[in-house]
């Protein structure tokens, strides 16, 4: 059959062996590439975080952990104010872009104001930059064109792609995050529009009248269509940004009052600065929160965005001196429990050596940014309250 062909025997041989010699090359070729790139990725991280110890107020300590939730960032009235819930994988607003920000997956902003979202670019920008999975930024809907001209004056002057999926929520608008997890945006009150957030857990249970069946029995009500389960929403962390107290009066915000961590602005502390005064400026002082304390059934609150005026012993001893009920569950952020922690392992996943590589296998050999939606559906798996352990990637 072979001497019908063109080729003789020896020649389809050595055909096949250049052939695998080839995609050898093209496999080393591939993974020095890969290597190169987490190498110069590292390099980058490393600087970045040189470069951020020669921030003033960038500290080593870690964030602080409350009700099971670790919580990192850095919040200054007028400076910078950026929260991140690591173990969610979001970040509110986006401050200057911490560059512990980066790996956070969905962001929510709550208001125009410099110091809440100036970083915006940089974030969106530095996820492409590494491949990571385009992120998932919620704003007041009265800004999301504002935001989407921002992102095409960037676009025009780096040309890069700048991947990401903008939702505009008004009050009262919910949207799913993932399966378990879904925010509702609510009303605050500021001297621009804005709003705050309030994330709920989302659990399916089986309904009391069908617990004890087999397994086979729940499965064939399942499959005769029978609603077997109910779902059990709770709000887990709610977010201010800035705001007056107000919010704490308004009856429609209920449940950022019962959030098991509210996270909420006080930008004033002390005597020198008036209720009024605060107002003037659409914030909130310590001692309005004293005043309301009997509405808060939060188990912990997390007071932030102090005003620069103030050292960190001045909040933490305003702070720890607060009546019952709130002694006890109210904590401040402060420049004492911010830090710059370096990107978690879990990110890793997401990052570019193995965008390279899943490039490689299904669109060729050509780097390019992450070919996941941006659908929020696809998001990692695992329990959102387990703890994540985070570990530091050197
Ligand atoms: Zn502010
Ligand atoms: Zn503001």
């Amino acid at each position: 059959m072979w001497s019908s062909s063109r080729y003789s025997e020896v020649e389809i041989y050595i055909y096949i062996y250049i052939y695998i010699y080839i995609i050898f090359l093209i496999f080393i070729f591939l993974v020095e590439r890969s290597a190169y790139h987490l190498m110069e990725m590292e390099r980058e991280d490393s600087k970045s975080r040189e470069d951020l110890d020669s921030v003033p107020y960038s500290k080593k300590q870690k964030g602080i952990d409350i009700e099971g939730y670790p919580i990192e960032g850095l919040s200054i009235g007028g400076q910078e104010t950026c929260i991140i819930f690591p173990s969610l994988k979001i970040a509110f607003d986006i401050g200057r872009c911490p560059q512990r920000a980066i790996s956070q997956e969905f962001l929510f902003i709550s208001h125009g104001h410099m110091d809440h979202i100036g970083g915006l670019p940089m974030y969106v920008a530095t996820r492409g930059l590494y491949s990571m999975r385009p992120p998932t930024i919620i704003v007041p809907r009265a800004i999301k064109e504002h935001v989407e001209k921002l992102f095409e004056v960037h676009r025009a002057m780096d040309q890069s792609e700048l991947k990401h999926n903008l939702i505009g929520l008004n009050v009262g608008e919910e949207f799913q995050l993932r399966k378990d997890l879904k925010v509702r945006a609510f009303k605050t009150y500021h001297v621009i529009p804005s709003q705050g957030y309030v994330v709920y857990s989302v659990r399916h249970k089986l309904k009391q009248e069908y617990i004890g069946l087999s397994g086979n029995e729940i499965k064939g009500l399942k499959l005769s269509g029978v609603e077997i389960t109910y779902t059990v929403t709770f709000p887990e962390i709610a977010f201010t940004g800035d705001t007056m107290s107000d919010f704490i009066a308004d009856p429609d915000n209920v449940d950022a009052l019962r959030a098991r961590i509210l996270v909420m602005e006080s930008t004033f502390v002390d005597n020198a600065m008036t209720v009024e005064n605060a107002r003037d400026y659409g914030h909130t002082h310590l001692s309005e929160i004293v005043n309301y304390a009997d509405k808060f059934e939060n188990k912990a609150i997390l007071l932030i965005h102090f005003s620069a005026r103030y050292q960190a012993d001045e909040i933490q001893s305003a702070v720890s001196s607060l009546p019952p009920p709130l002694s006890g569950r109210v904590f401040a952020l402060t420049e004492e429990n911010w830090g710059d922690l370096p990107s978690s392992v879990d990110d890793s996943e997401d990052m570019v050596v193995y965008g390279v590589l899943r490039d490689a296998v299904s669109v060729g050999w050509i780097l390019s940014h992450s070919e996941e939606s941006p659908n929020s559906s696809s998001i990692s798996s695992g329990s959102v309250f387990s703890d994540s352990t985070v570990v530091t990637v050197k």
